[in-house]
Protein backbone atom coordinates (compact mmCIF):
# COMPACT_ATOMS: atom_id res chain seq x y z
CA UNK A 1 0.00 0.00 0.00
CA UNK A 2 1.15 3.60 -0.99
CA UNK A 3 2.87 5.24 2.09
CA UNK A 4 2.88 9.14 1.73
CA UNK A 5 5.34 11.39 3.74
CA UNK A 6 3.01 13.83 5.14
CA UNK A 7 3.66 16.99 7.56
CA UNK A 8 1.14 18.53 9.76
CA UNK A 9 1.55 21.23 12.37
CA UNK A 10 1.91 20.23 16.15
CA UNK A 11 0.46 23.28 17.20
CA UNK A 12 -2.78 23.15 15.28
CA UNK A 13 -5.50 20.67 17.31
CA UNK A 14 -8.75 19.50 15.21
CA UNK A 15 -11.39 17.07 15.84
CA UNK A 16 -14.86 16.91 14.69
CA UNK A 17 -16.87 18.38 17.51
CA UNK A 18 -20.67 17.03 15.17
CA UNK A 19 -21.73 21.00 15.11
CA UNK A 20 -23.11 19.91 11.58
CA UNK A 21 -22.11 23.71 10.53
CA UNK A 22 -20.33 22.36 7.24
CA UNK A 23 -23.86 20.62 6.69
CA UNK A 24 -26.19 23.58 6.58
CA UNK A 25 -26.72 26.95 4.61
CA UNK A 26 -27.14 24.97 1.24
CA UNK A 27 -23.58 23.82 1.49
CA UNK A 28 -22.70 22.40 -1.92
CA UNK A 29 -21.23 19.15 -2.05
CA UNK A 30 -20.47 17.23 -5.24
CA UNK A 31 -20.50 13.14 -5.57
CA UNK A 32 -19.65 11.27 -8.14
CA UNK A 33 -21.59 8.59 -10.21
CA UNK A 34 -19.99 6.12 -8.13
CA UNK A 35 -20.72 8.02 -4.47
CA UNK A 36 -24.52 8.39 -6.05
CA UNK A 37 -24.69 4.27 -6.67
CA UNK A 38 -23.14 3.55 -3.11
CA UNK A 39 -25.75 6.15 -1.72
CA UNK A 40 -28.70 4.66 -3.28
CA UNK A 41 -27.93 0.97 -2.43
CA UNK A 42 -28.12 1.99 1.33
CA UNK A 43 -31.81 2.27 0.89
CA UNK A 44 -32.60 5.64 2.46
CA UNK A 45 -36.65 6.05 3.00
CA UNK A 46 -38.85 9.14 4.65
CA UNK A 47 -39.05 6.52 7.78
CA UNK A 48 -35.40 7.61 8.08
CA UNK A 49 -36.26 11.32 7.30
CA UNK A 50 -34.59 11.38 4.04
CA UNK A 51 -36.86 12.01 1.12
CA UNK A 52 -35.48 9.73 -1.43
CA UNK A 53 -36.27 11.41 -4.31
CA UNK A 54 -34.76 14.57 -3.23
CA UNK A 55 -31.71 12.71 -2.20
CA UNK A 56 -29.07 13.21 -5.17
CA UNK A 57 -29.79 15.37 -7.53
CA UNK A 58 -27.98 16.22 -10.75
CA UNK A 59 -25.09 18.84 -10.73
CA UNK A 60 -23.70 19.49 -14.27
CA UNK A 61 -22.24 16.07 -15.15
CA UNK A 62 -21.79 15.21 -11.74
CA UNK A 63 -24.62 15.10 -8.84
CA UNK A 64 -24.99 16.60 -5.83
CA UNK A 65 -26.67 16.05 -2.59
CA UNK A 66 -30.25 17.34 -1.67
CA UNK A 67 -31.30 20.03 0.88
CA UNK A 68 -34.14 20.22 3.00
CA UNK A 69 -36.82 23.64 2.79
CA UNK A 70 -34.00 25.02 5.50
CA UNK A 71 -31.09 24.64 3.95
CA UNK A 72 -29.63 21.56 5.55
CA UNK A 73 -28.28 18.67 3.56
CA UNK A 74 -30.93 15.72 3.86
CA UNK A 75 -29.01 13.19 5.67
CA UNK A 76 -28.29 15.61 9.08
CA UNK A 77 -30.76 14.82 11.79
CA UNK A 78 -32.27 16.98 14.22
CA UNK A 79 -29.51 16.14 16.62
CA UNK A 80 -26.85 17.78 13.81
CA UNK A 81 -25.82 14.36 13.46
CA UNK A 82 -24.70 12.52 9.70
CA UNK A 83 -27.15 10.03 8.76
CA UNK A 84 -25.11 7.87 6.65
CA UNK A 85 -22.09 7.94 9.43
CA UNK A 86 -24.31 6.82 12.08
CA UNK A 87 -25.78 4.04 9.97
CA UNK A 88 -23.08 3.13 7.92
CA UNK A 89 -19.81 4.93 9.16
CA UNK A 90 -16.88 7.62 8.27
CA UNK A 91 -16.13 5.90 5.32
CA UNK A 92 -19.70 5.32 3.57
CA UNK A 93 -19.92 9.36 3.39
CA UNK A 94 -18.81 11.04 0.28
CA UNK A 95 -15.24 11.97 -0.12
CA UNK A 96 -16.09 15.47 -0.04
CA UNK A 97 -17.61 15.72 3.61
CA UNK A 98 -14.56 13.04 4.86
CA UNK A 99 -11.41 15.37 3.29
CA UNK A 100 -13.57 18.52 4.71
CA UNK A 101 -11.98 20.88 7.07
CA UNK A 102 -8.08 19.26 5.67
CA UNK A 103 -6.41 20.40 2.70
CA UNK A 104 -3.40 18.51 1.79
CA UNK A 105 -1.22 19.93 -0.68
CA UNK A 106 2.06 18.35 -2.93
CA UNK A 107 4.88 19.88 -1.70
CA UNK A 108 7.67 17.82 -4.20
CA UNK A 109 8.89 14.43 -2.19
CA UNK A 110 6.14 14.96 0.70
CA UNK A 111 2.59 16.51 1.44
CA UNK A 112 1.54 19.42 3.48
CA UNK A 113 -1.37 19.77 5.64
CA UNK A 114 -3.48 22.92 6.00
CA UNK A 115 -6.66 23.32 7.59
CA UNK A 116 -9.95 25.28 6.53
CA UNK A 117 -10.79 27.73 9.34
CA UNK A 118 -14.23 28.19 7.92
CA UNK A 119 -15.00 25.02 10.14
CA UNK A 120 -15.76 26.37 13.91
CA UNK A 121 -13.48 24.02 15.98
CA UNK A 122 -10.42 24.53 13.79
CA UNK A 123 -10.60 28.21 14.26
CA UNK A 124 -11.27 27.23 18.41
CA UNK A 125 -8.43 25.18 18.21
CA UNK A 126 -10.44 21.78 19.88
CA UNK A 127 -9.77 17.99 19.21
CA UNK A 128 -6.10 16.05 18.75
CA UNK A 129 -3.32 18.03 16.95
CA UNK A 130 -3.20 17.60 13.34
CA UNK A 131 0.32 16.08 13.14
CA UNK A 132 -1.42 12.80 15.36
CA UNK A 133 -3.31 12.51 12.98
CA UNK A 134 -1.42 10.51 10.53
CA UNK A 135 -3.31 7.86 10.00
CA UNK A 136 -6.65 9.38 9.14
CA UNK A 137 -4.31 11.85 6.91
CA UNK A 138 -2.81 8.99 5.07
CA UNK A 139 -6.08 7.24 4.33
CA UNK A 140 -7.12 10.49 2.83
CA UNK A 141 -4.44 11.13 0.75
CA UNK A 142 -4.77 7.83 -0.72
CA UNK A 143 -8.05 8.97 -1.56
CA UNK A 144 -7.33 12.19 -3.77
CA UNK A 145 -3.59 12.89 -4.05
CA UNK A 146 -2.97 11.59 -8.33
CA UNK A 147 0.28 8.93 -8.20
CA UNK A 148 1.97 11.23 -10.05
CA UNK A 149 2.20 14.11 -7.85
CA UNK A 150 6.17 14.20 -6.95
CA UNK A 151 6.16 15.77 -11.04
CA UNK A 152 4.11 18.93 -9.68
CA UNK A 153 6.86 21.69 -9.44
CA UNK A 154 6.85 24.13 -6.56
CA UNK A 155 5.12 27.79 -7.58
CA UNK A 156 7.01 30.78 -8.19
CA UNK A 157 8.37 32.78 -5.85
CA UNK A 158 7.77 35.57 -8.51
CA UNK A 159 6.20 36.04 -11.54
CA UNK A 160 7.96 32.70 -13.99
CA UNK A 161 11.42 31.78 -12.36
CA UNK A 162 10.91 28.00 -10.73
CA UNK A 163 13.14 26.79 -7.82
CA UNK A 164 13.50 23.16 -6.75
CA UNK A 165 11.07 22.22 -3.71
CA UNK A 166 13.87 22.40 -1.10
CA UNK A 167 14.72 26.21 -1.95
CA UNK A 168 10.77 27.34 -2.29
CA UNK A 169 10.57 25.85 1.04
CA UNK A 170 13.29 28.27 2.01
CA UNK A 171 11.41 31.29 1.40
CA UNK A 172 8.16 29.60 3.02
CA UNK A 173 10.44 28.60 5.91
CA UNK A 174 11.40 32.22 6.89
CA UNK A 175 8.01 33.87 6.13
CA UNK A 176 6.95 31.12 9.12
CA UNK A 177 9.81 31.97 11.02
CA UNK A 178 9.00 35.73 10.66
CA UNK A 179 5.30 34.99 11.34
CA UNK A 180 6.17 33.00 14.25
CA UNK A 181 8.48 35.01 16.40
CA UNK A 182 5.72 36.34 18.85
CA UNK A 183 7.85 39.16 20.73
CA UNK A 184 6.50 41.75 17.92
CA UNK A 185 2.74 41.91 17.26
CA UNK A 186 1.02 40.14 14.86
CA UNK A 187 0.56 43.44 12.27
CA UNK A 188 4.23 44.28 12.51
CA UNK A 189 5.34 40.48 12.10
CA UNK A 190 3.05 40.63 9.11
CA UNK A 191 5.01 44.05 7.81
CA UNK A 192 8.14 42.83 8.19
CA UNK A 193 7.30 39.60 6.07
CA UNK A 194 6.02 42.37 3.32
CA UNK A 195 9.13 44.20 3.67
CA UNK A 196 12.05 40.99 3.15
CA UNK A 197 9.44 39.78 0.35
CA UNK A 198 9.38 43.46 -0.94
CA UNK A 199 13.11 43.31 -1.43
CA UNK A 200 13.09 39.81 -2.71
CA UNK A 201 10.90 41.40 -5.45
CA UNK A 202 13.06 44.83 -5.84
CA UNK A 203 16.03 42.92 -6.21
CA UNK A 204 14.95 39.92 -8.12
CA UNK A 205 15.96 37.70 -5.31
CA UNK A 206 13.76 35.02 -6.43
CA UNK A 207 16.30 32.55 -8.08
CA UNK A 208 18.17 32.33 -5.22
CA UNK A 209 19.55 28.65 -4.19
CA UNK A 210 21.26 26.71 -1.43
CA UNK A 211 22.51 28.16 1.71
CA UNK A 212 23.29 31.93 -0.15
CA UNK A 213 19.29 31.88 -0.47
CA UNK A 214 19.46 31.05 2.98
CA UNK A 215 22.45 33.62 4.20
CA UNK A 216 20.49 36.03 1.98
CA UNK A 217 16.81 35.90 2.94
CA UNK A 218 17.94 35.72 7.10
CA UNK A 219 20.04 38.95 6.18
CA UNK A 220 16.66 41.02 4.95
CA UNK A 221 14.42 39.48 7.79
CA UNK A 222 16.88 41.01 10.04
CA UNK A 223 16.94 44.09 7.93
CA UNK A 224 13.08 44.44 8.15
CA UNK A 225 12.98 43.57 11.93
CA UNK A 226 15.85 46.70 12.12
CA UNK A 227 13.59 49.41 9.80
CA UNK A 228 10.33 48.25 11.45
CA UNK A 229 11.41 47.69 15.17
CA UNK A 230 8.00 48.65 16.98
CA UNK A 231 4.51 48.78 16.16
CA UNK A 232 3.79 52.05 13.56
CA UNK A 233 1.58 54.53 14.94
CA UNK A 234 -2.60 53.57 13.97
CA UNK A 235 -3.02 57.45 13.11
CA UNK A 236 -1.78 56.27 9.12
CA UNK A 237 -4.91 56.14 7.45
CA UNK A 238 -5.12 53.90 4.77
CA UNK A 239 -5.59 55.85 1.31
CA UNK A 240 -9.35 56.66 0.65
CA UNK A 241 -8.33 54.53 -2.89
CA UNK A 242 -6.96 51.47 -0.83
CA UNK A 243 -10.13 51.90 1.99
CA UNK A 244 -12.37 51.60 -1.17
CA UNK A 245 -10.88 48.28 -2.40
CA UNK A 246 -10.52 46.77 0.78
CA UNK A 247 -14.12 47.07 1.73
CA UNK A 248 -14.90 45.93 -1.90
CA UNK A 249 -13.06 42.58 -0.33
CA UNK A 250 -14.73 42.48 2.44
CA UNK A 251 -17.98 41.93 0.70
CA UNK A 252 -16.30 39.53 -1.60
CA UNK A 253 -15.59 37.28 1.62
CA UNK A 254 -18.81 38.07 3.63
CA UNK A 255 -20.84 36.77 0.56
CA UNK A 256 -22.03 33.41 0.43
CA UNK A 257 -23.96 32.99 -2.73
CA UNK A 258 -26.11 29.19 -2.53
CA UNK A 259 -27.88 27.20 -4.43
CA UNK A 260 -30.97 28.40 -2.86
CA UNK A 261 -29.79 32.04 -4.82
CA UNK A 262 -29.28 30.53 -7.95
CA UNK A 263 -33.90 29.78 -7.99
CA UNK A 264 -34.13 33.40 -8.28
CA UNK A 265 -30.57 34.55 -9.99
CA UNK A 266 -31.89 38.22 -11.13
CA UNK A 267 -33.26 39.18 -7.26
CA UNK A 268 -30.27 37.44 -6.30
CA UNK A 269 -28.11 39.66 -8.44
CA UNK A 270 -29.56 43.11 -8.24
CA UNK A 271 -29.79 42.11 -4.39
CA UNK A 272 -25.47 41.76 -4.51
CA UNK A 273 -25.49 45.04 -6.76
CA UNK A 274 -27.31 47.29 -3.97
CA UNK A 275 -25.07 45.68 -1.22
CA UNK A 276 -21.70 46.35 -2.86
CA UNK A 277 -22.46 49.94 -3.68
CA UNK A 278 -23.09 50.54 0.01
CA UNK A 279 -19.89 48.46 0.60
CA UNK A 280 -18.32 50.97 -1.64
CA UNK A 281 -20.32 53.96 -0.68
CA UNK A 282 -18.87 52.87 3.23
CA UNK A 283 -21.19 54.94 5.04
CA UNK A 284 -24.43 54.40 6.66
CA UNK A 285 -25.63 50.88 7.56
CA UNK A 286 -23.55 48.35 6.41
CA UNK A 287 -26.43 45.65 4.52
CA UNK A 288 -26.99 42.25 6.33
CA UNK A 289 -27.15 40.82 2.75
CA UNK A 290 -27.47 37.59 3.91
CA UNK A 291 -28.59 35.28 7.14
CA UNK A 292 -25.64 35.46 9.82
CA UNK A 293 -24.25 39.06 9.25
CA UNK A 294 -25.84 41.46 11.60
CA UNK A 295 -27.09 45.18 11.09
CA UNK A 296 -24.67 47.34 12.24
CA UNK A 297 -23.31 51.01 10.97
CA UNK A 298 -20.06 51.24 9.42
CA UNK A 299 -18.77 54.12 11.49
CA UNK A 300 -19.18 51.65 14.47
CA UNK A 301 -17.56 49.04 12.77
CA UNK A 302 -14.31 51.51 11.91
CA UNK A 303 -13.60 52.81 15.16
CA UNK A 304 -11.40 52.13 17.10
CA UNK A 305 -12.03 48.59 19.27
CA UNK A 306 -9.03 49.25 21.87
CA UNK A 307 -5.98 46.51 22.51
CA UNK A 308 -6.34 43.21 20.94
CA UNK A 309 -6.21 40.46 23.25
CA UNK A 310 -3.81 37.68 23.48
CA UNK A 311 -6.09 34.65 23.27
CA UNK A 312 -6.91 36.85 19.71
CA UNK A 313 -3.46 37.21 18.30
CA UNK A 314 -2.94 33.71 19.27
CA UNK A 315 -5.62 32.28 17.05
CA UNK A 316 -4.51 34.53 14.37
CA UNK A 317 -1.02 33.94 14.72
CA UNK A 318 -2.17 30.13 14.33
CA UNK A 319 -4.09 30.43 11.14
CA UNK A 320 -1.51 32.30 9.37
CA UNK A 321 1.17 29.84 10.37
CA UNK A 322 -1.27 26.89 9.37
CA UNK A 323 -1.79 28.66 6.01
CA UNK A 324 2.12 29.18 5.25
CA UNK A 325 2.88 26.02 6.38
CA UNK A 326 0.10 23.87 4.45
CA UNK A 327 1.14 26.21 1.68
CA UNK A 328 -2.79 27.09 1.26
CA UNK A 329 -1.41 30.85 0.02
CA UNK A 330 0.12 30.38 -3.30
CA UNK A 331 0.19 27.33 -6.28
CA UNK A 332 -2.39 25.10 -6.89
CA UNK A 333 -4.05 25.93 -3.73
CA UNK A 334 -4.54 29.85 -4.32
CA UNK A 335 -4.99 30.10 -8.40
CA UNK A 336 -1.82 29.28 -9.09
CA UNK A 337 -0.57 32.90 -7.95
CA UNK A 338 3.19 33.06 -7.05
CA UNK A 339 4.47 33.00 -3.68
CA UNK A 340 4.50 36.69 -3.35
CA UNK A 341 1.45 37.93 -4.32
CA UNK A 342 -0.44 34.46 -2.83
CA UNK A 343 1.44 35.82 0.35
CA UNK A 344 -0.22 39.76 -0.09
CA UNK A 345 -3.68 37.99 -0.40
CA UNK A 346 -3.16 36.51 2.71
CA UNK A 347 -1.86 39.15 4.75
CA UNK A 348 -4.88 41.09 3.64
CA UNK A 349 -7.13 38.37 5.69
CA UNK A 350 -5.99 40.15 8.87
CA UNK A 351 -7.58 43.30 8.19
CA UNK A 352 -10.79 41.46 6.48
CA UNK A 353 -10.64 39.22 9.32
CA UNK A 354 -11.01 42.19 12.02
CA UNK A 355 -13.52 44.14 9.77
CA UNK A 356 -16.13 41.44 10.19
CA UNK A 357 -15.27 40.89 13.46
CA UNK A 358 -15.88 43.89 14.11
CA UNK A 359 -19.26 44.34 12.56
CA UNK A 360 -20.18 41.19 14.60
CA UNK A 361 -19.38 42.58 17.42
CA UNK A 362 -21.12 46.37 16.47
CA UNK A 363 -23.84 44.10 15.40
CA UNK A 364 -24.44 42.77 19.33
CA UNK A 365 -23.47 46.47 20.66
CA UNK A 366 -20.68 44.52 22.10
CA UNK A 367 -18.30 47.71 23.51
CA UNK A 368 -15.02 44.89 23.35
CA UNK A 369 -14.01 42.48 20.55
CA UNK A 370 -13.99 38.75 21.99
CA UNK A 371 -12.13 35.60 20.71
CA UNK A 372 -15.93 34.21 19.67
CA UNK A 373 -16.06 37.33 17.04
CA UNK A 374 -12.81 36.63 16.06
CA UNK A 375 -13.55 33.19 15.69
CA UNK A 376 -16.74 33.51 13.77
CA UNK A 377 -15.37 36.03 11.22
CA UNK A 378 -12.01 33.57 10.61
CA UNK A 379 -15.06 30.93 9.97
CA UNK A 380 -16.79 33.13 6.89
CA UNK A 381 -13.73 34.42 5.56
CA UNK A 382 -12.19 30.89 5.34
CA UNK A 383 -14.88 29.95 3.46
CA UNK A 384 -13.45 31.74 0.40
CA UNK A 385 -9.64 32.02 0.97
CA UNK A 386 -8.46 29.87 -2.38
CA UNK A 387 -12.30 28.19 -3.23
CA UNK A 388 -14.21 31.28 -4.47
CA UNK A 389 -12.77 31.95 -8.10
CA UNK A 390 -13.60 35.50 -8.24
CA UNK A 391 -10.85 36.23 -5.67
CA UNK A 392 -8.36 34.54 -7.91
CA UNK A 393 -9.69 36.53 -11.10
CA UNK A 394 -7.37 39.28 -12.73
CA UNK A 395 -8.86 42.49 -11.00
CA UNK A 396 -8.58 40.01 -7.74
CA UNK A 397 -4.49 40.27 -8.34
CA UNK A 398 -4.87 43.70 -9.73
CA UNK A 399 -6.06 44.58 -6.61
CA UNK A 400 -3.84 43.30 -4.55
CA UNK A 401 -0.89 45.04 -6.23
CA UNK A 402 -2.97 48.35 -6.39
CA UNK A 403 -2.78 47.87 -2.74
CA UNK A 404 0.98 46.93 -2.86
CA UNK A 405 2.05 50.24 -4.77
CA UNK A 406 0.12 52.13 -1.97
CA UNK A 407 1.41 50.25 0.80
CA UNK A 408 -1.99 50.12 1.87
CA UNK A 409 -1.49 46.56 2.80
CA UNK A 410 1.02 47.25 5.69
CA UNK A 411 -1.64 50.21 6.78
CA UNK A 412 -4.78 48.22 6.62
CA UNK A 413 -3.66 45.55 8.89
CA UNK A 414 -2.03 48.59 11.63
CA UNK A 415 -5.47 50.12 11.20
CA UNK A 416 -8.01 47.42 12.24
CA UNK A 417 -5.52 46.49 14.99
CA UNK A 418 -6.80 49.03 17.29
S1 LIG B 1 -23.54 13.64 3.95
FE1 LIG B 1 -23.36 13.84 6.16
S2 LIG B 1 -21.38 14.92 6.47
FE2 LIG B 1 -21.96 15.18 4.30
S3 LIG B 1 -23.07 17.16 4.24
FE3 LIG B 1 -24.62 15.52 4.51
S4 LIG B 1 -24.89 15.36 6.74
FE4 LIG B 1 -23.00 16.50 6.39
Amino acid sequence: MKTFHIEAPQFQNWTCQSCGECCRGYHLVVISAEEKQRIESQRWTKADGVDPDRMILPHGAKFRLGHKPTGECVFLDAESRCLIHARFGEQAKPLACRVYPYAIHPAGEKLVVSLRFSCPAAAANIGEPLATQLRTLQQLARLIVPGDFKTVPPPPVLDKARLTWPDFFRFVTRLDKTLADTDAPLPLRVLRALDWLGAVERAKFDQITGSDADEVLGALARRAGQKLPRMPEASERPSAFGRLLFRTLVFQYARRDTLKDLETPLRHRREMFNAVLKFALGSGAVPAFRPGLPKAVFSAVEKPWGQVTPEIEAMLTRFFRVKIRGLHFCGPAYFNWPLVDGFRALCLLLPVTMWIARWLAAGETADKLSAAHVARALSIVDHHHGYTDQLGSGAARRRVRLLTQRDDIAKLCVWYWR
